[in-house]
């Protein structure tokens, strides 16, 4: 038995395999939610902002968005051929922190 949280009540497996099945080959992530009972099938979590996004880039183990992606590119962008360092990186390291 597994539990479906969006109704707080326990669900036979086999009544949740079926309930997928029934939604065809390209349902929307909104049904699946609510069969399963969270977004954990549809949606994925950047790990650096833990924002639930549609779609992210898996580095190593961590997945990112497109959002946090395009504000480190902008981050290493080179500038007169000098790395900028992210906002606040060098007071920290100039603080000890
Ligand atoms: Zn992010």
């Amino acid at each position: 038995m597994g539990v479906c949280r969006a109704f707080n009540h326990p669900r036979d497996y086999e009544e949740v395999y079926n309930d997928l099945i029934a939604l065809g080959e390209s349902p929307e992530p909104n049904d699946v939610d609510a069969i399963i009972g969270n977004g954990s099938w549809t949606r994925l979590t950047c790990d650096h902002c833990k924002r639930d996004v549609d779609r992210a880039v898996g580095i190593g183990s961590n997945w990112i968005c497109f959002e946090c992606l395009n504000v480190a590119h902008q981050q290493v962008s080179t500038v007169g051929g000098q790395i900028q360092a992210p906002p606040g990186l060098l007071e920290e390291i100039q603080e000890g922190g």
